[in-house]
């Protein structure tokens, strides 16, 4: 596919009037606008609606007037869960349009945005299906009492989200907060906000009542902190890097309102040497290069035992090496280009402080500027060796195709090399020994753990991070937690006593 053959039904979303507010596409206050680059390209093919607090305000006015009138805050569960599938079915009907939109956006291969759009789909379908088995709890307590307590949506929720997966982590924020009865005010990532703008407008058509989805788009200074610190907003829920997840947790700690932050990693993956060297070396390589690494549990710190380190190492480099790095809407392409200019001179920057420190870089780099690599941004799947602990770029998240490795020799050293980190938002593990994997899950500080595999983030299990990766959980019932607070009912079942015998 060409960028020229644009599929039937994505012309409809490529040119956007406006945000969509309160069920209507409306152009920003003072109606600025912000140009949208393909990243393989450099071309400017679309511009997308320049939001500031005045449009933040309305959506959030919007949310509330919604929330309040209880269409579908106080809606039967189930007809949330039907409507829930309808949108579901609403982005499988769109799915090619909506993948081609999302691989121009943000330069990911035609094949994982694909993946990217039905992850979407599923998410949705987990939610709708979730909708209606949001129990609350039902106790006798002493006092011949009897409590109800119910789970309640939350509110207003306002969402921020990142670029690397633009619709599917937005819908790890979405979905749960409509299964919940929350109405949602989303503000995506200013360098792709194409499908979440599309997925707005589908939702109204699925039969979500106006103003509970409400998407803004903006900057993160002009859109971003004032929906952070919007009185109003009564759950903010952010995914991001860690220094803007700072700063909104500061403007939340200022309201005293809950905050939920996915945030960065450096997530490692361990090869132990009684580990299937072919399958560690393809899930080392997948783990890394998947969306050109971009990716918050990118397993970007490999640590191999001494036993197999030659071996594997030469494996991976060949791997890394047969990696097909073409333009992203050809069907071959298995990596495409970095989001920016000023992303793809972070990651060579990277790279170049890593030599400096001694790290060795067995393949990658950047590519000759010539054919598709002369324009764009663009750098190859890269490998340094020798990365010792104190190096920058075992400590720091580089979000590019740059994968460290580091040697060791014993269980212990492989545990707290892992843990050497500030990070914990995944790790992976691979080895043929039970003893030995379940030391990884119980040892390793991290949010997940993949034994003998890489990436899959099933949506019926909850992902998310600790130490500086964040708190809270997107996916699985635990999702909800977030969007839905509880309220105790307690109901008195003799009559009451009077404690001043009056
Ligand atoms: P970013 O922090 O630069 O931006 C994230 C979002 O925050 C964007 O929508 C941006 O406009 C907004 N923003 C920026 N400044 C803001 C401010 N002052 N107030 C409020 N909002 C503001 O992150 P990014 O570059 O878009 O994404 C990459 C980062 O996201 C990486 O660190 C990655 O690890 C992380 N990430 C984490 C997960 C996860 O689930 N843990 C998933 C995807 C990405």
């Amino acid at each position: 596919m060409s960028t020229a053959t644009i599929p039937a039904g994505a012309a409809r979303f490529l040119h956007p009037q406006g945000h969509v507010i309160d069920g209507r596409v409306v152009p920003s206050t003072g109606g600025a606008t912000l140009p949208v680059e393909d990243p393989a390209t450099g071309e400017i093919f679309a511009t997308i609606p320049a939001g500031g607090a005045e449009d933040i305000d309305r959506a959030v006015r919007a949310a509330r007037a919604s929330f309040v009138a209880g269409a579908w805050s106080r809606a039967d569960p189930a007809h949330r869960g039907r409507v829930l599938w309808a949108f579901a079915r609403a982005i499988r009907d769109e799915a090619e349009a909506l993948a081609w939109l999302e691989t121009r956006d943000s330069g990911k291969p035609i094949a994982e945005a694909r993946a990217d759009i039905v992850g979407t789909a599923e998410i949705l379908e987990y939610y709708a299906g979730l909708a209606s088995q949001l129990f609350g709890q039902t106790t006798r307590v002493p006092g011949n009492s009897f409590a109800t307590v119910i789970r309640e949506p939350a509110g207003v929720v306002g969402q921020i989200t990142p670029w690397n997966f633009p619709l599917y982590v937005g819908a790890w924020k979405f979905a749960p907060a409509l299964c919940s009865g929350c109405s949602v005010v989303l503000k995506p990532s200013e360098l792709t906000s194409l499908t979440m703008l599309a997925a707005a407008e589908l939702a109204l058509a699925a039969g979500v009542p106006p103003g509970v989805f409400n998407v803004v788009c903006g900057t993160g200074s002009d859109a971003g902190a004032p929906l952070a610190s919007h009185p109003h907003v009564d759950v903010l829920a952010f995914t991001g890097g860690v220094v803007t997840g700072r700063k909104v947790l500061h403007a939340r700690a200022d309201l005293l309102r809950p905050t939920q932050l996915e945030l960065g990693g450096k997530s490692p993956n361990i090869v132990f040497d009684d580990a299937d060297l072919e399958r560690a070396s393809a899930g080392a390589a997948f783990g890394i290069f998947y969306n050109q690494g971009e990716n918050c549990n990118a397993g970007s710190r490999l640590l191999v035992q001494a036993g197999i380190y030659e071996r594997f190492v030469a494996r991976l480099v060949e791997r890394a090496r047969a990696i097909r790095v073409l333009p992203p809407l050809d069907e071959r392409s298995q990596m495409g280009a970095l989001i920016s200019a000023a992303h793809a001179r972070k990651v060579a920057d990277y790279v170049e402080v890593g030599l400096a420190e001694g790290a060795k870089r067995l393949c990658g780099g950047p590519p000759p500027a010539e054919q598709h690599f002369a324009r764009g941004h663009w750098y190859l799947p890269t490998v340094l060796a020798e990365v010792k602990p104190e190096h920058r770029v075992f400590q720091e998240e580089i979000f590019g195709p740059v994968v460290t490795i580091t040697k060791f020799t014993t269980d212990d050293e492989a545990i707290a090399l892992a843990n050497a980190t500030e990070f914990g938002l995944a790790a992976g593990a691979w080895t043929g020994s039970v003893q030995r994997a379940l030391r990884c899950t119980q040892e390793l500080q991290s949010g997940y753990v993949w034994i003998n595999n890489y990436n899959p983030t099933p949506v019926e299990v909850p992902f998310g991070g600790v130490k500086s990766s964040g708190f809270g959980r997107d996916c699985g019932p635990q999702a909800v937690d977030t969007y839905t607070t509880w309220k105790t009912v307690l109901w008195a079942l003799a009559p009451f006593d009077d404690w001043y015998q009056q």
